[in-house]
């Protein structure tokens, strides 16, 4: 193929597969790399919200337009993967609601509201009897909310799978447990990588290794600060079952303490908690206890489902909580990382904008205040 390059991936969560079915879809030739199940990382421990707007908080304003920018692209790119894969990957149009249900909540809402008004977006306020005729089932504690109509969801875990098969059926390799231990370069260029004891030949490499991308022998370094430039932030997550016919909510549902997402199938996911603890996997007791607690706070009704699921996993958050995208120091090594809780939100957007850059050579006007530069 004339002017079709060989790019190796390293990372199957959706910033890898996104990346890797871009490029296959122009004809390149693509494997991805993955150290354990492709797309068993943060990519299937989250939670899917794409709240670009309600989870931005006063100091983020400089990262709202790029949020923003992928929330748009989320109605074509859902169409674009479903007909392609024949998959439904769970999108749900309802908006998120953000409950208050103690006095000092209140001054939270009125923050946010006011913040995002400043922002140039603007949502609704809804009063009690407004709040609880949209989820009747809803604590009599909550006593005002703010509707925000443009924040979705999607379900992760079947972007994932379908990412997935996209890729497959565009001709990408895709290799499970087959980590790669170290990116090596020669006179300051990628040359290969070492994968269980073999050396491969590459060229154009591409590190999409989320909260783990800073661990590989040869990533590229920063040389400032104590932290490197990601590092893994932890969250605990868990799901209860309502019945799909008669769900005891609708839309996704937030409260300064937890959140709610209900899927199609009835699944309640809750989450999360944002733990700084290195590579810990461990589920502990208080953080279950908590979310627990903050949820029954909120959806009382909660008592009675039963208990699906409860996990873990690792957020690959950047020293200023905004992703890494784009060249390194090492020419041919390109990096798309540090997306923190934000990176199913960003998953079309880092796709075409890392495809772009691969190919072209330019980085695309929205990721270029997110180069790995900014740390130097
Ligand atoms: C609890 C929780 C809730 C979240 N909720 C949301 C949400 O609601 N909305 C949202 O937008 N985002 C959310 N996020 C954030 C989002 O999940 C991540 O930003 C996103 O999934 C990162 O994707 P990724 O592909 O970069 O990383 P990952 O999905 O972690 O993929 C990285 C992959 O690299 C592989 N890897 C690591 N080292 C190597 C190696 N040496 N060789 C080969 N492969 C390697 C890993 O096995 C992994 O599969 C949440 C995250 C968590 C943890």
């Amino acid at each position: 193929m004339s002017g079709k390059k060989e790019f190796h991936i390293i990372g199957a969560g959706v910033a890898g597969l996104g990346i890797g079915w871009r490029l296959a879809q122009r004809g390149h030739r693509v494997t991805v790399f993955d150290k354990g199940e492709a797309g068993k990382g943060a990519s299937w421990a989250a939670a899917g919200m794409l709240a670009s707007i309600l989870e931005s908080e006063p100091g983020e304003e400089s990262l709202l337009p790029f949020l923003l920018e992928a929330q748009n692209l989320w109605p074509d790119f859902v169409k674009e993967i479903s007909d392609f894969t024949g998959l439904d990957i769970g999108y749900r149009q309802t908006g998120t609601i953000f409950a208050a249900c103690e006095r000092d909540d209140a001054g939270i809402l009125r923050q946010r509201y006011d913040f995002l008004q400043k922002n140039g977006v603007t949502l609704e306020w809804l009063e009690r009897e407004t709040v609880r005729a949209r989820e009747p089932f809803l604590s009599p504690r909550v006593y005002s909310a703010l509707y925000s109509p443009g924040d979705h969801q999607v379900d992760n875990r079947a972007l994932t799978l379908a990412l997935h098969a996209a890729c497959l059926a565009s001709g990408v390799t895709i290799r499970s447990h087959a980590p790669v231990s170290e990116i090596m370069s020669e006179g300051g260029h990628v040359a290969a990588l070492r994968c269980m004891g073999d050396m491969i030949p590459a060229q154009n490499v591409v590190l999409c290794a989320g909260a783990w991308s800073a661990e590989i022998r040869g990533a590229p370094e920063v040389n400032s600060g104590n932290l490197p430039p990601v590092y893994p932030l932890k969250g605990q997550m868990l799901a209860l079952q309502m019945d799909p016919k008669h769900p005891i909510l609708t839309h996704v549902l937030w409260t300064p303490r937890v959140y709610l997402v209900p899927r199609k199938d009835g699944r309640l996911v809750i989450g999360a908690t944002m733990e700084d603890r290195g590579f810990e996997s461990l589920q502990r007791a208080g953080s279950v206890l908590h979310l627990l607690r903050e949820t029954f706070e909120v959806l009382p009704g909660m008592e009675e489902l039963p208990l699906a699921e409860s996990w873990t996993g690792l957020r690959p958050s950047s020293r200023d909580d905004a992703p890494i995208l784009g060249p390194t120091g090492i020419k041919g090594l390109s990096i798309a990382t540090g997306q923190h809780r934000h990176g199913i939100l960003m998953t079309p957007l880092i796709a075409g904008l890392m495809a772009d850059y691969l190919i072209t050579g330019k980085l695309g006007a929205s990721a270029r205040p997110y180069t790995l530069a900014r740390f130097g």
